[in-house]
């Protein structure tokens, strides 16, 4: 240090450990845009659920077991309160995952990258795994790489964000099976609401080291940062030793209750994004030069023949997509939104597309 004056060092600071220095900071810009389609996020709100709010006592701490949350959950899921453990968004759960088993920590790439960000963070090996050319999962490198790195905890993201699809069954079901106890496999379903097949729920009795996550993010609550696992109890019971007290706050608490209770409206939602999701699928596959990924989430993948030009040709007309480079190279990423919101979305892409400039 020199003396007598502060030097300002351009250069990063030294004292984090190496495992945060080389880590990048999750990305989320926000960028200003008239029609939102980046985040995966629904474009319809719950905000009748805020009126749940006014009776709150803001002296008091939240219910650190969120009780009657839990209750909620398990009679949607038919599951106990035992088998869930709540979590301010499932991004903090990932934490607690891996903060309780450790690593090394596997996964399919491309996938969240909140796995790999966490994995990093805490100081854990990753063990990444290409996805094959149908975006399913490579069982044979993943059984290997089992064998070979005996991870302890494996993240399978299904429906995959971002490719959209469900990874076959059989697949997920014979990595369950081949993972002893010792290896907890989490699939992670933010999406399943949206998907055609019916999830890991009912697998749950019959494989211990199984657990499922979901979050209430992708349907019309991201604001609120609620997520949970649900697995056996015993398993439960040991990530729930890491979790912070507070960690799930009176008002989301109060919030998600209202809006999960709200069946219809919720199931009315997810039916007209589906829906959406089929149109803009069809939509998009007619225009020349865009290849959308067939999808069982309320996003859609597509490659085009020059992103960079679309994705900025968008947002120059105030429509926000997520631009993939660096994760899956020549795609875009479109957010289903309101209808009205797709149509515009549609009719920009194809002026886009077909005027070359
Ligand atoms: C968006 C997303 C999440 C994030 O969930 P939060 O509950 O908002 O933290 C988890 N998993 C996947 C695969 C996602 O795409």
């Amino acid at each position: 240090m020199s003396k007598g004056r502060i030097t300002h060092h351009t250069s990063r600071i030294t004292v984090s450990r190496p495992n945060i220095r080389s880590l990048c900071a999750y990305e989320a810009k926000e960028i200003p845009c008239k029609v939102k389609l980046d985040a995966n996020e629904s474009p319809y709100g719950f905000e009748e659920a805020l009126k749940a709010l006014n009776k709150i006592q803001t002296n008091r701490y939240p219910d650190p077991e969120a009780k009657e949350l839990k209750k909620v959950i398990a009679k949607d899921f038919g599951v106990r309160h035992e088998n869930i453990l709540q979590g301010n968004g499932s991004d903090e759960l990932i934490y607690y995952l891996i903060t309780t088993f450790g690593g090394p920590v596997l996964y399919p790439i491309p996938t969240f990258s909140m796995y790999g960000i966490i994995t990093q963070a805490i100081g854990e090996k990753k063990i990444e795994i290409q996805l094959d050319r149908e975006f399913d999962l490579d069982i044979k490198e993943i059984l290997m790489a089992i064998k070979k790195e005996k991870p302890r905890l494996i993240f399978l993201s299904s429906p995959n964000n971002p490719t959209g699809n469900c990874f076959s069954s059989e697949r997920i079901l014979k990595i369950i099976e081949t993972t002893s106890s010792l290896r907890i496999v989490v699939v992670d379903e933010a999406y399943q609401p949206f998907a055609s097949e019916k999830g890991f729920l009912s697998l749950l009795e019959d494989f211990k080291n199984l657990m499922i996550m979901r979050t209430l993010s992708k349907i019309g609550l991201a604001a609120l940062r609620v997520g949970f696992l649900i697995g056996h109890e015993d398993v439960i019971r040991e990530v729930n030793k890491v979790r912070l007290p507070f960690n799930v706050n009176a008002l989301s608490q109060a919030a998600a209750i209202t809006a999960l209770k709200d069946k219809k409206r919720m199931r009315s939602y997810i039916k007209a994004i589906v829906s959406e999701r089929e149109r803009l699928f069809a939509g998009m596959g007619e225009i020349k030069g865009i290849t959308p990924y067939p999808s069982e989430a309320n996003f859609i993948l597509f490659k085009v023949s020059n992103p960079d030009r679309i994705y900025k040709g968008l947002l120059k007309k105030g429509i926000l997509v997520r631009n993939m480079k660096g994760v899956v190279d020549g795609c875009l990423r479109v957010t289903v939104g309101m209808p009205e919101e797709n149509t515009t979305f549609l009719k920009t892409l194809r002026q886009l597309s077909e005027s070359n400039e």
